[in-house]
């Protein structure tokens, strides 16, 4: 989606690891009519995948989720990383590994909100290897749903994440793909599709 590689050769940063850092709209400010545009392109990819749920993880990926969600016209569901006094009942938990912070976390859903008859579209803002989108997977498996693919803002197309979870026949479309990313600039894989 050209609109986005502009946005991210314009405002974002990059940080060691590597991070790419698009705080100023996507991760920390948010770009409300922009994210909902993000959403509505991931929601044409998979329109005629019969979703009936989206899955993200917090708390990055809820803001494109529910634009996703809104264009699909079905509900969003994120799995929390801290069990809290309104999480209760019977859970789905998984351990997933965080790119950005280097250690690994508990994440749930409750399982009434998972079911065996549902096909879900997983929504994440970033896929670097695969962790999170593998953890929300588990999720899925775990209720006997059905998993109709992952649309996510940004790839890092160097790291093996996208790769991998497509060679296991996952349909995975990402907005923007980054092939390199250093202090020449960050270079795009272009057009993609599913
Ligand atoms: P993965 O699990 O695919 O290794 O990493 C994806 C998760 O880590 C995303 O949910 C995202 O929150 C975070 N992440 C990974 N790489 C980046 C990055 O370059 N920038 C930002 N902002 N988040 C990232």
């Amino acid at each position: 989606m050209k609109a986005l590689e502009d946005r991210i050769r314009e405002e974002g940063k990059i940080l060691p690891g590597p991070v790419l850092k698009v705080s100023s709209f996507l991760n920390h400010q948010m770009d409300a009519d922009f994210i909902m545009q993000l959403g509505a392109a991931i929601a044409e990819q998979y329109k005629g995948f019969r979703v009936t749920k989206i899955l993200t993880i917090e708390s990055s990926g809820i803001a494109i989720a529910v634009a996703a969600g809104a264009a699909l016209h079905v509900p969003v569901l994120f799995a929390k990383k801290h069990l809290t006094s309104n999480v209760s009942g019977d859970l789905y938990q998984t351990v997933v590994h965080s790119y950005t912070h280097g250690t690994d976390y508990t994440v749930v859903v409750e399982r009434e909100y998972l079911k065996a008859d549902d096909k879900v579209l997983i929504v994440d803002d970033f896929l670097a290897n695969g962790k999170a989108i593998e953890g929300l997977l588990d999720l899925i498996r775990q209720a006997g749903a059905e998993a109709a693919g992952a649309g996510i803002a940004i790839e890092k197309g160097f790291q093996e994440g996208g790769q991998k979870l497509r060679e296991s026949g996952l349909p995975v479309y990402s907005l923007a793909i980054v092939d390199r990313m250093d202090e020449n600039g960050i270079v795009f894989r272009g057009e993609n599709s599913l």
